[in-house]
């Protein structure tokens, strides 16, 4: 909860359309002079446990936090109920770094940023530059950390509960483009059961990102 007297902000805005033109939803609020935090909450359309605990983060955003939300990065692929975009590209495998050529389940696209999906979700982190970044994903029930600083990763898992687990960078995955591009923050992926969480789960899960916050640096 933002405590009293200090400076809150909210804004919500359209960060911009999907590949078929649905507007993916971009909220700020917080402390302006908090933390930046990053919370996605859907990128992989047939994994929808995230969204729930991103938009309760934006009704009860932690205090010492300037935090951006977006609920939905991949709204075509979770009308769908696919992992990927309307083009069937992976957009957690069509960042820049590390990108290589995949196809199957985790097609990566024509090239780096080919998506708008993913364009838009890069061009807002190299913007805001957040200390933390959280994506959600499932259902592997584990903290998924692969760069940035370890103390972050493991304070989200000791407070949500979920495993920590060190696991190597994937080629063209968000979370290793930012660790990479921007040093001293840390990006990590976690990874929520299968179902849909409970109410109590949900507020763990969205209380896990203050403690994440807390312990990381400040100032990238
Ligand atoms: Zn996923």
């Amino acid at each position: 909860m933002v405590a009293a007297g200090e400076a809150h902000s909210r804004e919500t805005s359209v960060l911009g359309r999907s590949t078929l033109g649905r507007p993916i939803q971009l909220i700020e609020l917080g402390n302006p002079d908090g933390t930046p935090v990053l919370v996605v909450g859907c990128v992989h359309g047939n994994e929808p446990a995230g969204i729930g605990v991103a938009r309760l983060l934006a009704e009860h955003p932690p205090a010492g936090i300037h935090l951006w939300v977006v609920p939905m990065l991949n709204p075509d692929g979770r009308a769908r109920n696919t992992r990927g975009n309307a083009r069937g590209v992976d957009l957690n495998r069509n960042f820049p770094y590390r990108w290589r050529a995949l196809d199957g389940v985790y097609e990566s696209g024509a090239r780096p940023l080919s998506e708008p999906e993913a364009r838009l979700a890069y061009r807002l982190i190299l913007r805001i530059r957040p200390a933390v970044s959280i994506w959600f994903h499932q259902h592997l029930d584990l903290v998924w950390a692969s760069g940035g600083e370890a103390v972050v990763a493991r304070a989200y898992a000791r407070a949500s509960g979920l495993r920590y687990r060190r696991l190597p960078a994937l080629p063209g995955s968000a979370i290793d483009w930012q660790n990479h591009a921007l040093p001293g923050t840390t990006a990590l992926a976690v990874e929520l059961p299968v179902g849909s969480p409970s109410r109590a789960a949900s507020v763990r899960y969205a209380r896990a990102v203050a403690a994440a916050a807390r312990v990381s640096r400040r100032t990238p």
